[in-house]
């Protein structure tokens, strides 16, 4: 019989656990201790437990980590960890080092339902959902956890399609009684779905980053077809609806896409819609995937771009592309695991 994982609860789910066992409630703060402070591999090592009380919890649960089955690394010190999930599927956790921080790109999901036409892991298709202990032993389970200092959710699958998953990954990460990080330290990227990012703002105080592709709606649904019936700006009503605390962030991700959403029309566009806004655009490099059409314009034409922002008064940043030389592109590593096992 498969054991059911304690990393990963929150505390009231661990507050049941305990009541199924016969604990009182407190033992359970012990337990989240144990587990994200302490970060123990084994049930034995909850010393505070007495042995009865350890041997009962062992009967039924495992602390469940699991640790990476390759890891690839890039000239630039980026590496790309695989992990397997969900009985035989893959996920991708990327590790992008800088020179003051560490920033760790978890997945969400293996596979994709938006489809998104530029996006490998699109391609997979849905797999399913990961659990928020699939969620955080990307984190636990690398040799590097101890450097992290901060967290995007911007790896396999769209997190807001995983709400209650993600929100108790989120709720781990940040609570005092979990890891006790700030929730400015995680931003959560999303395809930008108004209910889901209405829910997510109730509550999460992480970053939110927002795919955005195009400041016009058809030209946005033809590279994210989900967004045929969404209009962008009926999102930004939704989030200027809300009062942001200073120090949470509204991000917008912009992939660069050669003679597609690169023009002074996009510029004005962009000025048009976010001109009032308190937000920043984040403008990315298309990471190329083969087979598709999609070129990324060089670094010069993406800083032109973003100046052109800048002066007219958007915050705009060009990220810099990591990982070109191990698959940068998000779904490129495990697509090939899973095409490698089908062959063999
Ligand atoms: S870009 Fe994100 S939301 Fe779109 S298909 Fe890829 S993983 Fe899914």
């Amino acid at each position: 019989m498969q054991k059911e994982k304690l990393y990963g609860k929150t505390l009231n789910e661990l507050i049941d656990v305990t009541r199924k066992i016969g604990l009182p409630g407190y033992s359970a703060r012990q337990i989240a201790d144990w587990l994200y402070k302490k970060e123990i591999t084994s049930i034995n090592e909850m010393t505070n437990l007495s042995k009865k009380i350890r041997d009962s919890l062992k009967s039924t649960y495992e602390i469940g980590l699991s640790a990476p089955v390759t890891v690839a690394v890039s000239n630039d010190g980026t590496k790309k960890y695989l992990f397997k999930v969900l009985n035989n599927k893959y996920i991708e956790t990327a590790l992008i080092p800088e020179a003051k921080r560490a920033t760790l790109c978890v997945s969400s999901q293996a596979g994709c339902k938006m489809g998104c036409v530029f996006c490998m892991t699109g391609r997979q298709g849905f797999q399913g959902n990961l659990t928020a202990n699939e969620i955080l032993n990307q984190l636990r389970s690398i040799p590097e956890a101890g450097i992290i200092t901060n967290i995007v959710y911007m790896g396999m699958g769209e997190p807001l399609d995983n709400m209650t998953e993600v929100l108790n990954s989120l709720e781990i990460l940040t609570a005092e009684w979990g890891y006790g990080w700030s929730p400015s330290r995680i931003t959560v990227s999303t395809i930008g779905l108004s209910e889901p990012i209405r829910e997510f703002l109730e509550k999460s105080r992480c970053h939110l980053a927002i795919s955005l592709h195009s400041p016009f709606n058809e030209e946005r649904s033809e590279l994210m077809p989900i967004h045929k019936n969404n209009k962008i700006e009926d999102l930004l009503n939704i989030i200027n609806s809300f009062e942001l605390s200073k120090q949470q962030r509204i991000s917008f991700e912009y992939i660069l896409f050669s003679g597609i959403n690169d023009s002074l029309r996009h510029i004005k566009g962009l000025s048009r819609l976010l001109g009032s806004m308190r937000c920043r655009i984040n403008i990315i490099l298309f990471h190329h995937v083969p087979g598709s059409p999609f070129r990324s314009p060089g670094p010069a034409e993406a800083e032109s771009f973003r100046d052109a922002l800048n002066a007219r008064g958007i915050t705009a940043t060009v990220r810099r592309s990591r990982g070109e030389d191990i698959g940068a592109a998000c779904g490129l590593l495990s697509t090939l695991e899973q095409n490698k096992e089908k062959n063999e």
